[in-house]
């Protein structure tokens, strides 16, 4: 694996020692940034959060200026300059808000926000505007008219706890989200978007697990976007909620500098299987505000996805897609390996690189099945 794996790393300190980093100087005093650009980055944190954990200080190799995973989460000063196409909301959870703490965009599913508050602060995030270490935990009454919405939805099959990190909830807390959630007939998933299991694996408690056992199925979506993020540590907390019956899947956001060449997302798909964890999204950047330094061009990420098509098991392959704005939903951005020539399809081999014709069956006399779209 040309990006290494976490335990071949230099460790800068032992994670048991080290607290989470919130500051400018404490990172200063971590040496992950120069001495002198308190001053410059303090007026940053007066508008976005820092948060290192020591899992995450423990992957940092701070001789190198370049490090993919200090590069998701130490502060830069560009992050206060926002390019014309960025958002504050660049997903619009905003507009699809029924009542506090929950987005409903799609039908059959819907988010359930009960805290802003992370183990990390990744400098990309699309919800930058809103996460931090005091903002969002939804009151008791707040919760509970959140989950009378789940009850009294019909429609919505799956419950997504987000945020923010539902993990950073006490066991308590997430304990009796989980049981409500468990008791609405018509819920058939409960799904947990979650840094906690690569950045703070120490949450991952025998108290943790049990609140979350559940008779409906459990997904946890482990965001990571580096092979480096799976240590030692993370992959005992996966293997623990494995084995405790939870679906882990993976997600990612294509990020210039953490993972854009086939090598990096090679080994980070590789990392995740090996840890258990079925990568399901690969994300295409959302414009939020200041964060330009990351973005991926579209054309750029298909053709790394298409160098890694055949040389990668197809358990690791991710959907590669763009949250649309305006709550347009995700649209699925390819690879593609068919176009249509006529009544067939040139279907592209991935070991060879050769097109192959690939004939429709012949279309019965009474309209079934119906002719293809784009034809
Ligand atoms: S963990 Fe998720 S919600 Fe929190 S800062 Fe990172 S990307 Fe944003």
């Amino acid at each position: 694996m040309p990006d290494g794996s976490a335990d071949t790393k230099p460790r800068t300190m032992p994670a048991a020692e080290a607290r989470t980093l919130r500051s400018p100087a404490a990172l200063v005093r971590a040496g992950l940034v120069p001495p002198g650009a308190e001053p410059e980055l303090d007026r940053l944190t007066a508008r976005y959060a820092i948060a290192v954990s020591p899992t995450v200080q423990g992957l940092i190799d701070p001789a190198d200026p370049a490090d993919p995973i200090a590069r998701q989460y130490i502060p830069d000063m560009a992050e206060l300059e926002t390019a014309e196409q960025e958002r504050s909301d660049p997903t619009s959870d905003v507009p699809f808000t029924p009542v506090k703490g929950v987005v409903h965009r799609y039908p059959d599913r819907a988010l359930l926000k009960p805290l802003l508050a992370c183990p990390v602060y990744c400098r990309f995030c699309f919800r930058r505007e809103v996460v931090g270490p005091d903002g969002g935990l939804l009151s008791e009454a707040e919760l509970e008219a959140a989950l009378d919405w789940f009850a009294a939805t019909p429609q919505v099959r799956e419950a997504v706890l987000t945020g923010g990190d539902p993990l950073m909830l006490s066991p308590r807390r997430l304990g009796h989200i989980i049981r409500r959630l468990s008791a609405i007939p018509h819920l058939d998933i409960i799904r947990l978007h979650s840094r906690v299991p690569v950045a703070a694996p120490e949450r991952i408690t025998p108290e943790m697990l049990y609140a979350l056992e559940t008779d409906k199925a459990l997904f946890l979506c482990v965001h990571a976007n580096h092979a480096r993020e799976f240590g030692t540590a993370a992959r005992s907390a996966l293997r623990a909620l494995n084995r405790a019956g939870t679906v882990l899947l993976g997600q990612s956001v294509l990020l210039r500098g953490v993972n854009d060449s086939a090598e990096a997302l090679e080994a980070l798909f590789r990392a995740m299987l090996a840890a258990r964890v079925k990568p399901y999204y690969l994300h295409q950047l959302d414009r939020a505000p200041g964060t330009a330094r990351f973005e991926v061009p579209i054309a750029e990420g298909r053709a790394i996805l298409r160098a890694l098509r055949g040389q990668l098991t197809g358990l690791a392959w991710p959907t590669y897609v763009l949250d649309l704005p305006g709550g347009a939903g995700k649209a699925p951005l390819g690879p593609d390996f068919a176009v249509a020539e006529g009544a067939d399809w040139l279907v592209e081999g991935p070991l060879d690189g050769m097109r192959q014709r690939h004939a429709e069956p012949p279309r019965p006399a009474h309209g079934f099945p119906p002719p293809h779209p784009s034809r």
